[in-house]
């Protein structure tokens, strides 16, 4: 599972999806497996060669002249099922396709589990950019990530994130946050960070429910749930990861404060520029959207290039500005949020709107609670300065601040927070001092 980055500005994002939504695990909230149904299950999982040329083909074409890099997107289900042989074949393809003066970029998302010394290889050979699904220490990743048999993963989903580190594989880190890991964002967010992640990307789970009183599974993150988790990663971001760790979120809070396009489709006001291929050439509008209604066509009758620019294609896009509700227009983080993805858009305005975003909630006090930071980087950026100096500001105030902090009441006990604001208890901060 993923969010696109819609890089319009730079070429069309294709999402291949080689093997469909078939997986060697069996996560309870993967929102693609059961796409089987959509072939009626008699489908051979496997995209043929035939395919395979086409969309490399007709990606490269699709590329405006001004781009300098195309970009293949691997996905599923589990997309190292087709074996390393399928994208060595890819890779020779591009090669032949690709014109000299562009560079290719490869993407795999993958759970880790099959990686060994040869994907390794490969990926590292080819400069494979991996995405790699884990949800925190074992406790939290194992209790929804399960293989068929319903076994924990996070052992050889390890094991994989080692083999990438051994052979200088490019990665990042996919957290799903869920009702289970949710209360734990700093905890997640330092275990990764201190077994050396340098890039993650925090994704909410939100299943939504069409029956009963509650409008989403007992999985689904719940929306305040999701703001704190973000908050307290940026409170451990921002006062030690600065320029050191890649958090997806923060980054496009910072393109959207200094007044940029966002990169993640999420956050652009309109979408509709990352599209989905099905392993037998069907595209779809979008991952989240991969049903009938939103097919576009058959790679094998017409090009990439035309399903992408047809009219249903650009309304889909478009739509997602035009049913921003009037909440939302009024907003004061909208500039940031833009009413996030329109398949969370299903909850009640308190004007009656049955179109907000069910993570509202949690958005609007996260991009509240970073403003004054973002405001003090942008600041710094725009002088030329490193956005590490707001980390050094602000340690240097907590460091003059704890100087000064008097015990009101006593001091406080051992396993109390620690008064000087670092979030650790106090036993394990500046009692020891
Ligand atoms: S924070 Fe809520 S109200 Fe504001 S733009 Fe996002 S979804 Fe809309
Ligand atoms: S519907 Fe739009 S915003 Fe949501 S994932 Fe798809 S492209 Fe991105």
């Amino acid at each position: 599972m993923n969010h696109m980055t819609d890089v319009t500005s730079q070429g069309l994002h294709v999402l291949t999806k080689p093997i469909g939504p078939i997986c060697n695990l069996d996560c309870e909230y993967c929102f693609y497996l059961h796409k089987d149904q959509l072939y009626g299950g008699g489908e051979r999982w496997r995209m043929s060669d035939e395919t395979l040329e086409a969309y490399l083909r007709q990606t490269v074409e699709a590329q405006p002249d001004m781009v300098d890099e195309i970009t293949f997107a691997w996905q599923g289900g589990e997309p190292t099922l087709m074996g390393v042989e399928f994208y060595e074949r890819a890779v020779e393809l591009q090669r032949k396709l690709v014109p000299a003066n562009k560079r290719i970029q490869n993407t795999i998302q993958t759970n880790g589990v099959l990686l060994d010394d040869r994907w390794c290889e490969f990926l590292r050979a080819n400069r494979f950019l991996v995405g790699l699904s884990i949800d925190g220490p074992a406790e939290l990743h194992d209790r929804y990530r399960r293989d068929k048999q319903g076994r924990p993963t996070f052992e050889a989903v390890l094991r994989g994130l080692k083999l990438l580190e051994k052979h200088g594989v490019e990665y990042n880190l996919l957290i799903a946050v869920n009702r289970h890991n949710g209360d734990h964002g700093r905890r997640v967010y330092t275990y990764l960070r201190d077994n050396g992640a340098h890039f993650v990307q925090f994704i909410p789970i939100v299943e939504r429910r069409a029956v009963g009183t509650n409008p989403v599974s007992s999985r689904s993150v719940q929306p305040e749930q999701f703001g704190d988790f973000l908050i307290e990663v940026f409170d451990e971001w921002i006062h030690r990861d600065v320029g050191r760790v890649y958090v997806q979120i923060i980054e496009e809070a910072v393109r959207a404060w200094l007044g940029l396009e966002p990169a993640l489709c999420l956050f652009r006001r309109q979408c509709g520029r990352a599209i989905v291929l099905e392993h037998n050439g069907d595209l779809y509008s979008c991952d989240h959207f991969v049903d009938p209604n939103y097919k576009l066509g058959n790679i094998h009758d017409r090009p990439i290039i035309e399903l992408a620019n047809g009219d249903g294609q650009v309304r889909f896009g478009q739509d997602k500005e035009a049913a921003l509700p009037e909440y939302c227009r009024q907003c004061d983080v909208r500039f940031v949020c833009n009413g996030e993805c329109p398949k969370n858009r299903f909850i009640k305005t308190p004007d009656g709107d049955t179109s907000l975003n069910y993570l509202c909630a949690g958005y609007r006090k996260f991009f509240r609670h970073v403003d004054p930071t973002m405001r003090m980087i942008v600041d710094e950026i725009k002088q030329g300065r490193q956005a590490a100096n707001v980390m050094h500001r602000l340690n240097a105030e907590r460091r003059a601040k704890k100087k000064q902090v008097p015990y009101v009441s006593g001091p406080p006990g051992r396993n109390d927070p620690c008064p000087c604001g670092s979030g650790k208890k106090y036993k394990k901060c500046c009692m020891r001092r």
